[in-house]
């Protein structure tokens, strides 16, 4: 025993032990340091406090702020070169499409709706799917929406003739519901066809739909509507749905701060009124 204290003084131990002797309870030191009382200590070499805090210390960090949109990369990906498809036209892909019965929105339809306008448009717009009249004649954007929708062009100071509409899903979801997730996967690729066929040099995504597929987010449209990406090289801007703004009138001012911006890129400006 002898030999072993001499061994423990040796090495310096004997402080040590004595100020373990002082130390409050374990009990007592799950109290959070900040709430210690700030004592001189009681020993006249009291031990380096330990570099990490304990795991039980309450963390005194601000709740992490949410985390910022992450578009898709800019430019195209190794997957993209590979679909484009070479010389592809707006005739070669209505071709290709047929009288598709790829996903089974084919069921309810009257007639597919593939797109209509200008197919050397700089300017896309691209809502989510045909409703009710779009589906009788086939073509998008012609109910109530369409109507609003085509207000909206002309305000831009174009025609809609000079455009390109389309929709991610080219025949009608029943009851006017959403696209679902597969539907959405069997059709876009038409749709991505249609882009790099047209070319445009600013695609507006019109609702969640069309800017979450393109974008591939699942994040909600108020985080990035009137916000600029890259897109197969051309620039997208996503805003709200015209059949959106016929239920809530008052966000007409924020889609018209959006059209601005694409008529800032187009070299655009509003026709005077008369
Ligand atoms: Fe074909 Fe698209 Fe119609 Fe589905 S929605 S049947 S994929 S054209």
């Amino acid at each position: 025993m002898a030999s072993w204290l001499n061994y423990f003084n040796d090495l310096n131990l004997g402080p040590y032990y004595r100020d373990r002797a002082a130390l409050p309870s374990a009990a007592a030191s799950l109290v959070p340091a900040a709430a210690a009382p700030e004592e001189a200590p009681a020993s006249p070499s009291p031990r380096p406090a330990p570099a990490t805090p304990p795991k039980f210390a309450p963390t005194t960090t601000k709740p992490a702020a949410p985390a910022p949109f992450v578009p898709a990369p800019a430019g195209p990906s190794l997957f993209e070169v590979f679909d484009r498809v070479e010389n592809d036209s707006l005739e070669k892909i209505r071709a290709d499409l047929g009288d598709c019965t790829r996903c089974r929105l084919h069921k309810g339809r009257t007639r597919l709706v593939f797109g209509v306008g200008n197919p050397k448009a700089r300017l896309v717009f691209v809502g989510e799917g045909p409703g009710h009249d779009e589906d009788v004649q086939g073509e998008p954007f012609v109910g109530r929406a369409g109507k609003l929708l085509t207000q909206m062009i002309e305000a831009m100071g174009l025609r809609r003739e000079s455009v390109y509409i389309c929709n991610v899903v080219k025949c009608r979801p029943p009851d006017n519901r959403l696209p679902e997730r597969d539907e959405i996967a069997t059709c876009s690729p038409f749709l991505m066809r249609q882009l790099d066929a047209i070319s445009p040099k600013v695609i507006c995504c019109l609702g969640a739909c069309a800017a979450q597929t393109l974008l591939e987010t699942s994040q909600g449209i108020t985080r990035f509507r009137g916000q600029w990406f890259d897109y197969r090289g051309a620039k997208l801007i996503a805003t709200y749905h015209p059949a959106y703004l016929l239920r809530n009138p008052s966000a007409k001012s924020e889609v018209w701060k959006d059209l601005q911006k694409v008529m800032a890129v187009l070299g655009l400006e509003a026709p005077k009124k008369r």
